[in-house]
């Protein structure tokens, strides 16, 4: 069964580039009945960051990316943390010295960085002069011997033939090590690996079937498959994922707050709409052949609940074309899986208790916040409402007593006459104080039939009364208001308009 990894580096938060690839591993693994794992590559010590792992961890988890196996979660192919696995990369880098693949290399870093320039002064394409590469046996190992920091490289000069390398989503690769440095480094000196010689060999160790991971990585490949062939090993398969842009053109990660996952959280999205709204990044038009026309191509708003979006993922779908990730879109996606959400009596409830939060922090003193009352709040305002987190400021009035001295609601009063008003109110007040059924569906003919009695425009009716129930001039409709605040509330209020 298929074995995937998702590896990143805890030097940060995880950012939708990231949660993407997490959750094209997961899809995949889930798909096929594989496993996936999470592997913490802290091999860079300057740059890890205390904390990034746990974030990673919790960001995951708020997504519902639940790993097979990695930190906190024992498994075969341990330990998930690179640096604890050291001892496994300078085996294989010793491998590599044996079989003449590799050297050692004592050039200082000042040395390094001024033969640099020298060949770059000269037009050269190469970054090292191969100094050491010339070093005899026993030269070097007088060297190891009296305590020289070197570090291991690949020598370039010394590869095996292979056949060229293929992406799952870039296909065939213009096989190249132009873009790479020359002879590059596998061990530093402080003898932990680099990531190219670490993740070969964690990929090989543990069994990995198929290395998904971001299109950053794609100019590597060459190198990854020329380690597998000088150590004599299979390689994985490939899936290099396009990079996301903003829809200004930039690359996502470059405004770092606007991609971190557990902001997403922290505003109110549902994870569910930002994963949906990640995996169409990527996710291409499917081919025309018959026995894929009765698939529909979802296009960059395609509403897909988890166990869709398992079934219709494989790596044929996914395009190599950047893809821009739009915030609108976002925004329609999150809007319909609310609404999605809220059509079974057990979505409704979960809602509710998410929203809640968000309502006890914006009104900490208003005593209707309860759970039953939020889904009858979230059903009001459903096709008005983004995110969960938007109730507080749509619906004020539904946790505090309306503001009727605000600019909005001033103007309103001076648009329609105090007399107008007064008989609207009056009106229904005493038609509601004979008694309703107190459902939508009576209260909105209710308001049918004083709105004809009237004899005014509908919409000038309802205003007056929406600005009487909420001191607002636009919101749910007057029914859904009135069935919320229920029959004392709204005759209060009703009232107290008047003053
Ligand atoms: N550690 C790399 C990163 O954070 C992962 C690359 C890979 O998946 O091989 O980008």
């Amino acid at each position: 069964a298929p074995l995937l990894r998702f590896a990143p580096s805890p030097t940060g938060a995880l950012h939708l580039g990231g949660l993407r690839t997490a959750l094209y591993n997961y899809l995949y693994a889930r798909k096929t009945g594989g496993k996936w794992i999470l592997r913490i590559e802290d091999t860079d010590r300057a740059r890890t960051v205390p904390g990034a792992v746990e974030g990673i961890q919790s960001a995951l988890e708020w997504a519902g990316l639940e790993y097979d196996h990695g930190p906190g979660k024992a498994g075969p192919h341990g330990p998930y943390y690179q640096s604890e696995r050291l001892d496994l990369y300078r085996t294989y880098a010793n491998k590599l010295l044996e079989s003449g693949h590799a050297y050692r290399c004592f050039c200082s870093p000042d040395k390094l960085a001024a033969t640099r320039e020298k060949l770059a002064r000269t037009g050269s394409n190469s970054t090292y002069d191969k100094a050491c590469l010339h070093l005899t046996e026993e030269e070097a190992a007088r060297k190891v011997r009296a305590g020289e920091k070197y570090i291991v490289r690949l020598n370039d000069g010394k590869l095996p033939v292979r056949p060229p390398g293929y992406d799952l989503v870039f296909k065939h690769l213009k096989d190249a090590h132009a873009s790479l440095p020359t002879d590059p480094v596998l061990l530093k000196s402080d003898s932990f690996p680099t990531y190219h010689l670490a993740s070969v060999v964690d990929d090989h160790e543990m069994g990995i079937t198929h290395v998904v991971r971001g299109e950053e990585w794609l100019p590597s490949l060459p190198l990854h498959l020329d380690l597998y062939a000088c150590l004599n090993l299979p390689n994985p398969q490939f899936a290099h994922l396009p990079i996301l842009l903003n829809p200004d053109g930039t690359k996502m990660s470059k405004r770092k707050g606007d991609v971190h996952v557990l902001d997403f959280q922290k505003r109110g999205w549902e994870p569910q709409a930002v994963l949906n709204w990640v995996a169409l990044a990527g996710w291409g038009v499917q081919d025309a052949s018959p026995s894929s026309a009765h698939r529909q191509a979802p296009d960059s708003t395609t509403l897909m609940a988890m166990d869709e979006m398992i079934q219709n993922f494989d790596f044929s779908v996914l395009t190599h074309r950047r893809s821009v990730l739009d915030p609108v879109k976002l925004e329609y996606i999150n809007k319909h899986y609310l609404m999605r959400l809220m059509s079974t009596p057990e979505g409704l409830r979960a809602l509710a208790e998410r929203a809640y939060p968000y309502v006890k922090d914006a009104y900490p003193d208003s005593p209707y916040t309860t759970v039953p009352y939020l889904e009858k709040v979230i059903s009001a305002l459903q096709g008005r409402m983004t995110k969960l987190s938007d109730i507080p400021s749509l619906g004020p009035f539904f946790f505090v007593e309306p503001d009727y001295s605000s600019s909005e609601a001033l103007k309103m009063r001076r648009m329609f006459s105090s007399e107008h008003c007064s008989i609207v109110v009056d009106s229904l007040v005493s038609r509601l104080s004979e008694g309703v059924q107190w459902e939508t569906a009576t209260l909105l003919q209710v308001l049918r039939d004083e709105n004809a009695k009237m004899s005014m425009l509908q919409k000038e009716y309802m205003s007056i009364l929406r600005h009487a129930l909420t001191g607002m001039k636009t919101g749910p409709s007057v029914a859904d208001v009135l069935y919320v605040l229920g029959p004392e509330r709204s005759l209060a209020r009703l009232q107290a308009s008047k003053n």
